[in-house]
Order: structure tokens, then sequence, then C-alpha cells
């Protein structure tokens, strides 16, 4: 039911003229709708840019992460390929952390760069290229499964 604006009678929706003092109601009533849903869909809009943007600038580094892979020969180790060619091994059961670097020089061969000062920990690394193949790699002194 529209309101009049001047009076504040109430009147009904097909009604032009205010009952009461007679003030014309067609424009107000439509200048009071129009303008708070415009109001509502740019703000609406704005609280949705800025949720994106800072979902964008703070999300974890999920999106830096090629794979994650699980040993199958050593229990609850961790193998992590990360999207700046950096990786990091992680042989709980060792109590050993090794990085270095990786790529892919075909199909499915992938070569790993063990760090200069993790070599000693992980002499076996070196050499051939390891094989990644259905979200497996075979390498790296045994066998990864993707999870
Ligand atoms: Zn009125």
């Amino acid at each position: 039911m529209p309101y009049c604006p001047n009076c504040g009678q109430e009147n009904n929706p097909s009604s032009r003229f205010c009952l009461a003092c007679g003030t014309k109601l067609e424009s107000v009533v439509e200048g009071t709708k129009g303008l708070p849903v415009k109001a509502i869909v740019i703000g609406a809009t704005a609280l949705l840019i800025v949720i994106v943007a800072i979902v964008l600038l703070t999300s974890p580094k999920g999106n830096d992460i090629y794979g994650s892979y699980r040993s199958l020969v050593f229990p609850s180790s961790h193998l992590e390929l990360k999207r700046d060619h950096t990786f990091i091994m992680n042989l709980y059961v060792l109590g050993v952390k090794i990085n270095g670097t990786w790529e892919i020089i075909e199909d499915d061969q992938i070569n790993f760069e063990v760090s200069p000062s993790d070599e000693l920990l992980l002499p076996f690394a070196i050499g051939a290229p390891a094989i990644i193949k259905d979200d497996q790699i075979m390498g790296l002194g045994g066998i990864w499964k993707r999870r």
C-alpha cells in the first residue's frame, strides 16, 4: 500500500492522488520503489567484488601446488610438487626433509634436482629421471601415489 509522502495517509495502490490531502502519489511511489532496489544491487555488487578480492588475496597456497603425493614405500612420507617447479619431500620416518627442483622433460618423464645441501640425504634421487604416469611417480626412491 502506498503511503502519502505529505500526510502519511495509506492509499489504494491504484490511487494517483492522496485520499486525505490530494498530493500526487504516482511519481513519489515510483521514486521510493526504484531507488532502494538500485542501491541494493550496486551495494551487493560492490560487496561481492570486495569478497572475491579478499578470497583471492588471502587464499591458502593450494593454488601453488602442482601435485601432492604419498609414498608407497616409506609410510606417511609426503612429496609436494609446486607450480614454481620446486619440491619438498618429507620423509617423516627418517626425520628428513629434502628440497629441490623438478621438471617434466618428456610426456612421462620427470627430472628431479636435489638441492646441493640435501644431496647427501637422498643420493639415490640423482641420476635417471623418474616416470610420472597415471597419478604415480616412479622414482625418487620408490613409488609415489597422487592423493
Ligand atoms: Zn496525503
